[in-house]
Protein backbone atom coordinates (compact mmCIF):
# COMPACT_ATOMS: atom_id res chain seq x y z
CA UNK A 1 0.00 0.00 0.00
CA UNK A 2 1.07 3.16 -0.60
CA UNK A 3 2.61 5.19 2.38
CA UNK A 4 2.41 8.82 1.82
CA UNK A 5 4.28 9.62 5.30
CA UNK A 6 7.29 7.39 3.97
CA UNK A 7 6.83 9.01 0.91
CA UNK A 8 7.00 12.21 1.70
CA UNK A 9 10.05 11.76 4.06
CA UNK A 10 12.06 10.05 1.50
CA UNK A 11 11.43 12.80 -0.96
CA UNK A 12 12.71 15.26 1.49
CA UNK A 13 16.13 13.61 2.00
CA UNK A 14 16.44 13.29 -1.59
CA UNK A 15 15.71 16.99 -1.67
CA UNK A 16 18.33 17.69 0.90
CA UNK A 17 20.90 15.36 -0.54
CA UNK A 18 20.26 17.06 -3.58
CA UNK A 19 19.98 21.08 -2.80
CA UNK A 20 23.44 22.31 -3.58
CA UNK A 21 25.08 24.18 -0.65
CA UNK A 22 22.70 22.50 1.87
CA UNK A 23 24.89 20.54 4.20
CA UNK A 24 23.76 17.43 5.55
CA UNK A 25 25.51 15.26 8.19
CA UNK A 26 27.86 17.58 8.72
CA UNK A 27 28.53 15.47 12.28
CA UNK A 28 27.08 14.59 15.17
CA UNK A 29 27.53 17.29 18.19
CA UNK A 30 27.39 16.31 21.84
CA UNK A 31 25.73 19.10 23.79
CA UNK A 32 26.10 18.58 27.62
CA UNK A 33 24.41 21.31 29.59
CA UNK A 34 24.27 21.78 34.00
CA UNK A 35 20.77 21.90 35.02
CA UNK A 36 17.10 22.70 34.16
CA UNK A 37 16.17 24.31 36.81
CA UNK A 38 17.32 27.79 35.48
CA UNK A 39 15.88 28.78 32.41
CA UNK A 40 18.98 30.57 30.34
CA UNK A 41 20.25 26.60 30.26
CA UNK A 42 17.10 25.31 28.85
CA UNK A 43 17.37 28.39 25.87
CA UNK A 44 20.78 27.54 25.75
CA UNK A 45 20.59 23.86 24.79
CA UNK A 46 17.71 24.87 22.72
CA UNK A 47 18.86 27.79 20.54
CA UNK A 48 22.46 24.86 19.60
CA UNK A 49 20.12 22.33 19.02
CA UNK A 50 18.17 24.29 16.42
CA UNK A 51 20.88 26.46 15.41
CA UNK A 52 23.52 22.90 14.96
CA UNK A 53 20.78 21.52 13.12
CA UNK A 54 19.91 24.50 10.85
CA UNK A 55 23.52 24.00 9.68
CA UNK A 56 23.25 20.46 9.06
CA UNK A 57 24.34 18.50 11.86
CA UNK A 58 23.09 16.18 14.04
CA UNK A 59 22.84 16.37 17.96
CA UNK A 60 22.55 15.15 20.98
CA UNK A 61 21.69 17.27 23.99
CA UNK A 62 21.99 16.12 27.66
CA UNK A 63 21.17 17.66 30.97
CA UNK A 64 22.61 16.31 34.03
CA UNK A 65 20.16 17.84 36.68
CA UNK A 66 23.29 19.59 38.44
CA UNK A 67 24.94 15.90 39.50
CA UNK A 68 28.57 15.96 38.56
CA UNK A 69 29.14 11.76 37.92
CA UNK A 70 26.10 12.31 35.81
CA UNK A 71 27.38 14.73 33.79
CA UNK A 72 30.94 12.32 33.22
CA UNK A 73 28.34 9.31 32.22
CA UNK A 74 26.48 11.57 29.61
CA UNK A 75 29.70 12.54 28.51
CA UNK A 76 31.49 9.51 28.08
CA UNK A 77 28.09 8.48 26.63
CA UNK A 78 28.37 10.81 24.00
CA UNK A 79 31.89 9.93 23.39
CA UNK A 80 31.22 5.92 22.89
CA UNK A 81 27.98 6.81 20.09
CA UNK A 82 30.76 8.43 18.41
CA UNK A 83 30.30 12.23 18.40
CA UNK A 84 32.74 14.38 16.43
CA UNK A 85 31.94 17.34 18.56
CA UNK A 86 31.45 18.36 22.68
CA UNK A 87 30.28 21.39 23.94
CA UNK A 88 30.28 21.08 26.94
CA UNK A 89 28.71 23.45 30.18
CA UNK A 90 30.04 21.65 32.93
CA UNK A 91 28.94 21.75 36.36
CA UNK A 92 32.28 21.49 38.17
CA UNK A 93 35.01 22.79 35.64
CA UNK A 94 37.79 20.24 36.74
CA UNK A 95 36.24 16.94 37.29
CA UNK A 96 36.18 15.93 33.69
CA UNK A 97 39.88 15.75 32.60
CA UNK A 98 40.12 11.86 32.23
CA UNK A 99 36.93 11.68 29.97
CA UNK A 100 37.93 14.85 27.40
CA UNK A 101 41.71 13.17 27.87
CA UNK A 102 39.53 9.97 26.10
CA UNK A 103 37.92 11.82 23.79
CA UNK A 104 40.56 13.77 22.57
CA UNK A 105 42.21 10.58 21.92
CA UNK A 106 39.23 9.84 19.30
CA UNK A 107 39.87 12.92 17.49
CA UNK A 108 36.82 14.90 19.42
CA UNK A 109 36.75 18.78 19.02
CA UNK A 110 35.69 20.14 22.30
CA UNK A 111 34.57 23.70 23.20
CA UNK A 112 33.65 24.99 26.96
CA UNK A 113 30.36 26.51 26.64
CA UNK A 114 30.33 29.76 28.88
CA UNK A 115 31.88 28.20 31.52
CA UNK A 116 35.31 27.52 31.42
CA UNK A 117 36.94 23.76 31.87
CA UNK A 118 39.48 23.69 34.02
CA UNK A 119 42.58 21.50 34.41
CA UNK A 120 42.81 20.05 30.79
CA UNK A 121 45.01 20.55 28.14
CA UNK A 122 42.28 18.76 25.85
CA UNK A 123 39.59 21.82 25.31
CA UNK A 124 40.09 23.99 21.98
CA UNK A 125 38.06 26.64 22.81
CA UNK A 126 36.44 28.91 24.72
CA UNK A 127 32.89 30.68 23.81
CA UNK A 128 31.19 32.88 26.81
CA UNK A 129 30.84 36.36 27.62
CA UNK A 130 32.95 39.13 29.42
CA UNK A 131 32.40 37.36 32.48
CA UNK A 132 34.89 39.98 34.47
CA UNK A 133 32.71 43.08 32.91
CA UNK A 134 29.54 40.98 33.97
CA UNK A 135 30.60 41.48 37.52
CA UNK A 136 31.69 45.08 36.59
CA UNK A 137 27.84 45.68 35.67
CA UNK A 138 26.04 44.22 38.27
CA UNK A 139 28.06 46.17 40.75
CA UNK A 140 27.77 49.13 38.72
CA UNK A 141 23.83 48.97 38.88
CA UNK A 142 24.34 47.93 42.37
CA UNK A 143 26.02 51.81 43.21
CA UNK A 144 23.80 53.23 40.91
CA UNK A 145 20.21 51.81 42.50
CA UNK A 146 21.99 52.87 45.95
CA UNK A 147 22.35 56.64 45.47
CA UNK A 148 18.68 56.33 43.57
CA UNK A 149 17.01 54.73 46.58
CA UNK A 150 19.09 55.76 49.48
CA UNK A 151 20.35 58.94 48.85
CA UNK A 152 20.71 60.21 52.58
CA UNK A 153 22.48 57.64 53.61
CA UNK A 154 26.03 57.20 54.32
CA UNK A 155 27.67 54.38 54.71
CA UNK A 156 25.23 52.32 52.60
CA UNK A 157 24.52 48.10 54.03
CA UNK A 158 25.68 46.15 52.10
CA UNK A 159 25.98 42.40 52.16
CA UNK A 160 28.06 40.26 49.24
CA UNK A 161 27.39 37.05 47.64
CA UNK A 162 29.17 34.76 44.85
CA UNK A 163 28.20 31.94 42.89
CA UNK A 164 29.32 28.45 43.02
CA UNK A 165 33.27 27.91 43.79
CA UNK A 166 33.63 24.69 41.45
CA UNK A 167 32.76 27.27 38.70
CA UNK A 168 35.32 29.46 37.23
CA UNK A 169 33.21 32.33 36.27
CA UNK A 170 32.21 33.07 39.62
CA UNK A 171 35.40 34.07 40.49
CA UNK A 172 35.23 36.13 37.44
CA UNK A 173 31.97 37.80 38.52
CA UNK A 174 33.16 38.41 41.83
CA UNK A 175 36.49 39.93 40.86
CA UNK A 176 34.91 42.27 38.68
CA UNK A 177 32.26 43.46 41.23
CA UNK A 178 34.68 44.02 44.09
CA UNK A 179 36.75 46.30 41.24
CA UNK A 180 33.96 48.97 41.77
CA UNK A 181 32.76 48.03 45.48
CA UNK A 182 36.05 48.15 46.78
CA UNK A 183 37.53 51.58 46.49
CA UNK A 184 33.56 52.23 48.05
CA UNK A 185 34.35 50.15 51.00
CA UNK A 186 38.06 51.90 51.12
CA UNK A 187 36.74 55.58 50.99
CA UNK A 188 34.32 54.69 53.80
CA UNK A 189 30.92 55.01 51.24
CA UNK A 190 29.86 51.31 51.81
CA UNK A 191 30.23 48.72 54.41
CA UNK A 192 29.81 45.33 55.17
CA UNK A 193 27.79 44.57 58.56
CA UNK A 194 28.47 40.71 58.53
CA UNK A 195 31.95 41.28 57.50
CA UNK A 196 31.69 37.98 54.95
CA UNK A 197 33.87 38.84 52.27
CA UNK A 198 36.01 36.81 49.76
CA UNK A 199 34.60 33.42 47.10
CA UNK A 200 35.64 31.24 50.46
CA UNK A 201 32.86 33.12 52.51
CA UNK A 202 30.29 34.53 50.52
CA UNK A 203 30.28 31.58 47.19
CA UNK A 204 27.19 29.74 46.94
CA UNK A 205 28.03 26.26 46.26
CA UNK A 206 25.87 24.81 43.06
CA UNK A 207 24.01 28.33 42.39
CA UNK A 208 21.70 26.81 44.94
CA UNK A 209 18.59 29.25 46.04
CA UNK A 210 17.54 27.72 48.69
CA UNK A 211 21.48 28.34 50.15
CA UNK A 212 21.67 32.10 49.62
CA UNK A 213 18.47 31.91 50.91
CA UNK A 214 19.47 30.90 54.19
CA UNK A 215 22.53 32.45 54.46
CA UNK A 216 20.73 36.03 53.62
CA UNK A 217 18.39 34.88 56.75
CA UNK A 218 21.63 34.03 58.80
CA UNK A 219 23.06 37.26 58.17
CA UNK A 220 19.85 39.53 58.82
CA UNK A 221 19.07 37.74 62.16
CA UNK A 222 23.13 38.21 63.18
CA UNK A 223 23.45 41.47 61.96
CA UNK A 224 20.88 43.54 61.20
CA UNK A 225 18.68 43.66 64.47
CA UNK A 226 19.64 47.64 64.69
CA UNK A 227 20.02 48.19 61.44
CA UNK A 228 18.45 47.91 57.62
CA UNK A 229 20.45 46.59 54.82
CA UNK A 230 20.24 48.71 51.79
CA UNK A 231 22.10 46.34 48.70
CA UNK A 232 22.85 43.25 47.80
CA UNK A 233 25.18 41.81 45.49
CA UNK A 234 23.36 38.82 43.76
CA UNK A 235 25.52 37.04 40.79
CA UNK A 236 22.48 35.42 39.30
CA UNK A 237 18.82 35.93 39.44
CA UNK A 238 18.11 32.63 41.14
CA UNK A 239 19.87 33.96 43.54
CA UNK A 240 18.51 37.01 43.91
CA UNK A 241 14.60 35.42 44.33
CA UNK A 242 16.37 33.43 47.48
CA UNK A 243 17.88 36.87 48.49
CA UNK A 244 14.42 38.93 48.21
CA UNK A 245 12.40 36.35 50.03
CA UNK A 246 14.51 36.16 52.76
CA UNK A 247 14.52 39.96 52.90
CA UNK A 248 10.70 40.18 52.53
CA UNK A 249 10.54 37.34 54.69
CA UNK A 250 11.35 40.03 57.66
CA UNK A 251 9.85 43.12 56.35
CA UNK A 252 11.59 44.81 53.70
CA UNK A 253 9.76 46.34 50.78
CA UNK A 254 6.69 47.24 53.31
CA UNK A 255 6.70 50.17 55.61
CA UNK A 256 9.66 52.07 56.75
CA UNK A 257 11.82 48.96 55.31
CA UNK A 258 12.22 50.11 51.84
CA UNK A 259 13.32 47.47 49.61
CA UNK A 260 17.65 47.24 49.38
CA UNK A 261 18.82 47.29 45.97
CA UNK A 262 19.34 43.63 44.90
CA UNK A 263 21.79 42.73 41.33
CA UNK A 264 20.75 39.69 39.43
CA UNK A 265 22.15 37.34 36.16
CA UNK A 266 20.35 36.22 32.81
CA UNK A 267 17.72 38.25 32.65
CA UNK A 268 15.17 35.32 33.48
CA UNK A 269 11.49 35.77 33.17
CA UNK A 270 10.65 35.41 36.88
CA UNK A 271 13.23 37.87 37.71
CA UNK A 272 12.65 40.15 35.07
CA UNK A 273 8.26 40.44 36.37
CA UNK A 274 10.47 41.00 39.84
CA UNK A 275 12.48 43.97 38.07
CA UNK A 276 9.02 45.42 36.52
CA UNK A 277 7.32 45.09 40.04
CA UNK A 278 9.99 47.51 42.04
CA UNK A 279 11.64 43.83 43.87
CA UNK A 280 15.16 42.58 42.06
CA UNK A 281 16.48 46.02 40.42
CA UNK A 282 18.82 44.59 38.22
CA UNK A 283 20.21 41.71 35.94
CA UNK A 284 22.32 41.34 33.43
CA UNK A 285 21.47 39.89 29.65
CA UNK A 286 23.45 37.63 28.04
CA UNK A 287 21.98 36.90 25.40
CA UNK A 288 22.15 32.99 24.24
CA UNK A 289 21.28 33.05 21.05
CA UNK A 290 24.65 34.87 20.14
CA UNK A 291 26.77 32.25 22.25
CA UNK A 292 24.74 29.60 20.38
CA UNK A 293 25.63 31.23 16.85
CA UNK A 294 29.33 31.59 18.32
CA UNK A 295 29.51 27.92 19.06
CA UNK A 296 28.52 26.99 15.92
CA UNK A 297 30.39 29.11 14.13
CA UNK A 298 33.72 27.63 15.72
CA UNK A 299 32.61 24.35 15.40
CA UNK A 300 31.98 24.87 11.93
CA UNK A 301 35.64 26.27 11.48
CA UNK A 302 36.94 23.31 13.23
CA UNK A 303 35.19 20.81 11.30
CA UNK A 304 36.50 22.64 8.00
CA UNK A 305 40.07 22.53 9.23
CA UNK A 306 40.02 26.63 9.62
CA UNK A 307 41.00 28.38 12.84
CA UNK A 308 37.83 29.73 14.80
CA UNK A 309 37.22 33.57 15.22
CA UNK A 310 38.76 34.47 18.61
CA UNK A 311 38.96 38.06 20.70
CA UNK A 312 40.79 37.12 23.59
CA UNK A 313 43.97 34.84 23.95
CA UNK A 314 45.02 35.87 26.96
CA UNK A 315 42.16 35.88 29.94
CA UNK A 316 41.04 32.44 30.86
CA UNK A 317 44.23 30.41 31.93
CA UNK A 318 42.73 27.23 33.14
CA UNK A 319 45.71 25.63 34.82
CA UNK A 320 47.08 24.41 31.80
CA UNK A 321 46.98 26.69 29.15
CA UNK A 322 45.59 29.82 28.32
CA UNK A 323 42.65 28.98 26.11
CA UNK A 324 41.69 31.28 22.83
CA UNK A 325 38.47 32.41 23.36
CA UNK A 326 35.56 34.38 22.42
CA UNK A 327 33.87 37.25 24.63
CA UNK A 328 30.20 38.06 24.15
CA UNK A 329 29.19 41.81 25.84
CA UNK A 330 26.83 41.32 28.75
CA UNK A 331 23.93 44.18 28.81
CA UNK A 332 23.01 45.55 32.54
CA UNK A 333 18.91 45.86 32.72
CA UNK A 334 17.30 47.66 35.07
CA UNK A 335 13.30 48.77 34.85
CA UNK A 336 14.91 51.92 32.98
CA UNK A 337 15.93 49.78 29.77
CA UNK A 338 14.08 46.68 29.88
CA UNK A 339 11.58 46.95 27.61
CA UNK A 340 13.97 48.07 25.10
CA UNK A 341 16.45 45.36 25.26
CA UNK A 342 14.44 42.79 25.82
CA UNK A 343 11.27 43.06 24.10
CA UNK A 344 13.69 44.90 21.37
CA UNK A 345 16.13 42.26 20.79
CA UNK A 346 12.95 39.76 20.35
CA UNK A 347 14.43 37.57 23.76
CA UNK A 348 11.06 37.99 24.63
CA UNK A 349 7.32 39.35 23.83
CA UNK A 350 5.67 41.92 25.12
CA UNK A 351 2.84 39.25 25.84
CA UNK A 352 5.63 37.72 28.14
CA UNK A 353 6.48 40.40 30.13
CA UNK A 354 2.81 41.29 30.90
C1 LIG B 1 26.74 31.47 34.10
C2 LIG B 1 25.67 32.41 34.57
C3 LIG B 1 24.65 31.69 35.43
C4 LIG B 1 25.32 30.80 36.47
C5 LIG B 1 24.30 29.94 37.18
C6 LIG B 1 27.32 30.76 35.28
O1 LIG B 1 28.35 29.93 34.88
O2 LIG B 1 27.73 32.18 33.40
O3 LIG B 1 25.03 32.98 33.46
O4 LIG B 1 23.88 32.63 36.10
O5 LIG B 1 26.30 30.01 35.89
O6 LIG B 1 23.66 29.08 36.31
Amino acid sequence: MFNLKKFALAAASVAALSVPGMAVAEGMVGISMPTKTSARWIADGDNMVKQFQEAGYQTDLQYADDDIPNQLAQIENMITKGVNVLVIAAIDGTTLSNALANAKAADVKIIAYDRLIRDTPDIDYYATFDNFKVGVEQATTLVDGLKERFPDVKPWNVELFGGSPDDNNAFFFYDGAMSVIQPLIDDGSIVIPSGQMGMDKVGTLRWDPATAQARMDNILSANYTDKQVNGVLSPYDGLSIGILSSLKGVGYGSGDMKMPIVSGQDAELQSVKSIQAGEQYSTIFKDTRELAKVTVGMVNAMMKGEEPEVNDTETYNNGVKVVPSYLLEPVAVTEKNLNEVLVGSGYYTEDQLK
